[in-house]
């Protein structure tokens, strides 16, 4: 148990009044902080907004000593400690940006016992003087931050983050941890848990739906533009973001609003600080309905009545996806998710990590490829997002593009088995390309060295729809295997990336088959009247 500070035992809901001036927890806040406040480690995943902050906020103030809380940017743990100041509790940080003098303040500080929380950055931490100074320092406990990017699989890879499990075994072994993020597939959170070594922790998973936001993706044509007006005209007075890849699109788009008498801001990280402090408030003050932005903007932003996100560019993961979306509609209200998509987009993306590593090329690749099947698969966009978090959904949503204007619907069910048998048969090693390559005898080395053509179901899936004078290719194949995950009749295999695996319900279709509806991929792809700016 960690040691409870003041003499007087106040409930948890008293102090959060007194401190915060809250009346309520927000969902699974209290469980949370019992957990850590119990000495337990304690793993928390919960979508941006939801609350993630006090659950270690509230227990580094009520219990004695100092909680450490690591955080990768130093934008944010500014925020958070001009914020904690503002409620009259001692938060300071420990960063590249202070000198001496202010480093040792905030040493003698935590030393003194006065200070309730330290917000340090990864890369201080591994610094041989401060560790010296945190095993002096009475520390209560852990909080890691933003703890996706412990993961090279994740979007926002930190490499210092994968020391941290090693730093705190220096300071104190038994310290407990909170591990918190907001974005973390099943396979990230894997990664997170074995590199903490939280394997017993208590998980506190909250459902990433947004059921208010409505989903949608439109081509990028030629007339992008006009669209684009037409849509912000259309919701006039109304504050909503329009998210661009670059720094020059965004201020050709907040150029094109203005002429079109829309009162638009830019933000991106190549304006001054005081420009970009000035359209922000500009946009908080609602002197600006809108704010057309690169993915700088945004992080510790809480404006609730954001009518609208744009993304004028494909995002480079759904993980940023989710982020950027999630800003619209934060009080539950109406919030319109729309984007432009074209491949010419993707192509471009792909470039910008011509010169990663190999690893962080890979990486981007997966991440990429994952956008690109959400932007095209015909299936309802809430249950793909959520399949992807590992979140499974009974229904169709009915609350997004594909729901409200569906594409063609195709009946399957021998196509189903043939699937399900191949990824059975071939023990559940393999990704979806490879059984699709499998099923229509496509030309792949791995299949004809694991001997996969000699299979049964080698090439059983190359044959025409007798109706539609159709041939099942490829595409159609890995798309409906798609399908299949998100439906619940395959899953992914955390360990292994992209890596297919039965589940229950899959095993029992083979056994018991019925018809199942899927959905016909968009054809966005195949446009030839692309708009793609630079
Ligand atoms: P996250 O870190 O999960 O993105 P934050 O910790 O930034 O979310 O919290 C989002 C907002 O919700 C903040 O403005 C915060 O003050 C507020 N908040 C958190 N918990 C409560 C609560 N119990 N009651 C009311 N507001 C809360
Ligand atoms: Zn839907």
């Amino acid at each position: 148990m960690i040691q409870v500070d003041t003499g007087v035992q106040h409930t948890l809901k008293e102090r959060l009044k007194e401190i915060f001036g809250y009346s309520q927890f927000r969902g699974e806040q209290e469980a949370i902080i019992n957990s850590i406040m119990g000495g337990n480690n304690t793993f928390v995943i919960m979508p941006t907004g939801a609350g993630k902050s006090l659950c270690y906020q509230l227990p580094a103030i009520t219990t004695e000593g100092i909680a450490i809380v690591i955080s990768p940017l130093i934008a944010l743990m500014k925020n958070q400690v001009d914020q904690l100041n503002a409620f009259g509790i001692n938060a300071q940080f420990l960063n590249s940006t202070l000198n001496k003098a202010e480093i040792n303040k905030v040493k003698k500080d935590a030393l003194d016992g006065t200070l309730k929380l330290l917000y340090i950055a990864p890369e201080s931490l591994t610094k041989e003087e401060n560790l010296d100074f945190l095993q002096r320092a009475n520390i209560s406990f852990v909080a890691v931050d933003e703890a996706h990017c412990i993961s090279e699989w994740g979007h926002d890879f930190r490499p210092e983050y994968r020391r941290i499990r090693g730093i705190i075994d220096n300071i104190n072994p038994d310290l407990p941890l909170i591990a918190l993020t907001a974005t973390a597939t099943p396979k990230v959170q894997q990664d997170i848990v074995k590199n903490l070594r939280m394997e017993e922790a208590a998980m506190f998973k909250t459902s990433f739906n947004r059921k208010n936001l409505y989903y949608e993706i439109r081509p990028k044509l030629a007339d992008v533009n006009k669209q684009l007006i037409k849509y912000i005209k259309n919701n006039k007075g109304k504050s909503g973001i329009i998210y661009c890849l670059s720094r020059k699109t965004v201020e050709e788009v907040a150029n094109l609003l203005n002429v079109n008498d829309v009162k638009a801001l830019p933000y991106h990280a190549g304006l001054d600080s005081s420009t970009r402090m000035h359209n922000q408030d500009a946009f908080l003050n609602e002197e600006a309905d809108v704010i057309v932005a690169t993915i700088a903007f945004g992080m510790g932003i809480d404006k609730p009545d954001v009518r609208f996100v744009i993304h004028y560019d494909a995002p480079k993961s759904l993980e940023g996806y989710y982020q950027e979306t999630g800003r619209a509609g934060r009080d539950g209200l109406e919030g319109n998710c729309v984007m432009f998509y074209c491949i010419d987009d993707i192509q471009k993306l792909e470039k910008f990590n011509k010169d990663k590593s190999v690893t962080e090329r890979d990486n981007a690749r997966h991440l990429l490829n994952e956008m690109v099947a959400y932007a095209n698969l015909g299936a309802c966009r809430r249950r793909q997002l959520l399949s992807y978090f590992g979140e499974y959904m009974e229904k169709d949503c009915g609350f997004c593009d594909n729901c409200i204007k569906p594409t063609q619907r195709i009946r399957i069910q021998d196509e189903a088995v043939l699937v399900l048998k191949a990824i059975d048969q071939t023990d559940e090693r393999f990704d979806g390309d490879h059984i699709a390559d499998l099923i229509t005898a496509t030309d792949n080395i791995y299949v004809t060295s694991y001997e996969h053509n000699k299979l049964e179901m080698y090439g059983a899936g190359k044959y025409k729809d007798e109706e539609e004078g159709e041939e099942y290719g490829v595409e159609f194949w890995r798309s409906m295997i798609r399908q299949l995950v998100i439906l619940g009749f395959l899953g992914k295999d955390p360990e292994n990336f992209g890596v297919l695996k039965m589940t229950d319900k899959g095993k029992k279709y083979i056994k018991d088959p019925y018809p199942i509806t899927i959905s016909k991929d968009h054809t966005f792809d195949e446009n030839e009247n692309h708009k793609s700016n630079e």
